[in-house]
């Protein structure tokens, strides 16, 4: 158990010998934050926007170019990775084939040299959280992905780690495995309490694990919150787009005297309240992204779209549609049936609306 900070982290890959430029890969920027005792964190971003380096920094397993990290208030920064007393837990989780669940568990403690019997306990106690015992004379091959992927976390547990640190550990299961084991991990915290960072490109784990999520791109935070605040109250266009599914609906304009919205391809009035805010931030007439969530929608509305496809849920039935020539997704409880290119009329939550500056794509506030 740990409180873990980062202050101003920052990764910058050295250029290969022989390419010139020579200034190397900056893979992230000015990474800062106070992990509480006990937190569940989730950096979430596309491939490619830090989330492992930023990780592996943590870990000690890769330099930090600038920035400091501390566990604890105690700075680690320069202390190699087996000093830092951290479990790492990665996709592929490379179990010894010829060892035994139970070898395979105990490993680290035996390099350790523990005593038979504490790694015997300790062995158990992460058998029994896992709901492996019964497993524990088998070989990895006997095991299916899921029970594999609990070893390797039972190989993090039996070290009692202050932090737990997981490396895109669902990515080779399939979706139903992905999503049951998504249930275990939770479990997992609960029992166990430890401070969790925990790497995903997957939206819907961010959401569903998280205590707090960290969105990032292009190697930089681009938001820290809870998964509440991030889902509601997003920050800029980057974060309102790449959580949720299906995504938000963004449409291109600007909204003049009248409160009138006006894109290229259609015209429709905004509510009041949204054209009082706007009025009071100084943003008629200017270049604006207005953002709204499938599920923010309501039927028999003034706002005109043409239908093109359906796709039902069982629950809600997505309804993709064209408001001018822009492509929107509309998502409406129950099974519906629009007929291709007939009209649905809908209107839009005006206290769910999201508007983003037209060029810095930041959210107005
Ligand atoms: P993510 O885990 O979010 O997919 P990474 O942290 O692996 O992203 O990579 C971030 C950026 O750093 C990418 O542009 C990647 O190509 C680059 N990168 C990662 N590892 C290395 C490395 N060892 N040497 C040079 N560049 C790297
Ligand atoms: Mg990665």
């Amino acid at each position: 158990m740990a409180q873990v900070r980062l202050d101003h982290l920052k990764k910058i890959y050295p250029a290969e010998k022989g390419t010139d430029g020579g200034k190397g890969v900056l893979a992230v920027e000015d990474f800062n934050i106070d992990i509480e005792d006990g937190e569940f964190i989730v950096l979430v971003g596309p491939s490619g926007c830090g989330k492992s380096t930023t990780l592996r920094m943590i870990a000690g397993l890769e330099e930090i170019s600038e920035g400091h990290a501390y566990v604890d208030g105690k700075e680690v920064t320069n202390l190699a990775a087996k000093d830092r007393d951290m479990a790492m837990v990665f996709q592929n989780y490379a179990l010894y084939a010829h060892m035994t669940i139970y070898q395979n568990m105990a490993f680290s403690l035996v390099l350790r040299k523990e005593k038979k019997e504490v790694i015997h306990e300790k062995v158990m106690y992460a058998a029994k959280v896992l709901d492996l015992v019964s497993q524990l004379n088998k070989k990895p091959a006997a095991l299916s992905g899921g029970q594999r992927q609990r070893v390797a976390v039972g190989r993090a547990i039996v070290r009692n780690p202050k932090v737990f640190l997981f490396d895109e550990p669902l990515s080779n299961l399939d979706a139903k495995l992905r999503s049951s084991m998504r249930r275990e991990l939770k479990l997992l915290h609960r029992k166990l309490h430890s401070t969790i960072i925990y790497v995903t490109h997957d939206q819907i784990e961010a959401l569903t694990l998280a205590n707090r999520i960290v969105v990032m791109s292009m190697g930089k935070v681009q938001q820290i919150d809870t998964p509440l605040k991030i889902y509601s109250d997003p920050n800029n266009l980057f974060v309102a787009g790449f959580i949720g599914n299906p995504p938000m609906n963004f449409i291109k304009g600007y909204v003049d005297e009248k409160g009138i919205f006006i894109n290229e391809t259609c015209q429709f009035k905004i509510p009041n309240e949204s054209f009082d805010f706007l009025k009071q931030k100084n943003y008629l007439n200017k270049e604006l992204v207005l953002g709204f969530r499938p599920e923010h929608c309501m039927e028999n509305g003034h706002i005109p779209c043409r239908v093109d496809l359906l796709e039902h849920l069982g629950q809600a039935t997505l309804i993709h549609c064209y408001l001018g020539e822009n492509k929107i997704i509309v998502k409406l409880p129950g099974w519906l049936d629009y007929e291709h290119d007939s009209n649905i009329n809908i209107d839009l939550n005006s206290k769910l609306i999201c508007f983003f500056d037209g060029i810095t794509e930041d959210r107005i506030r």
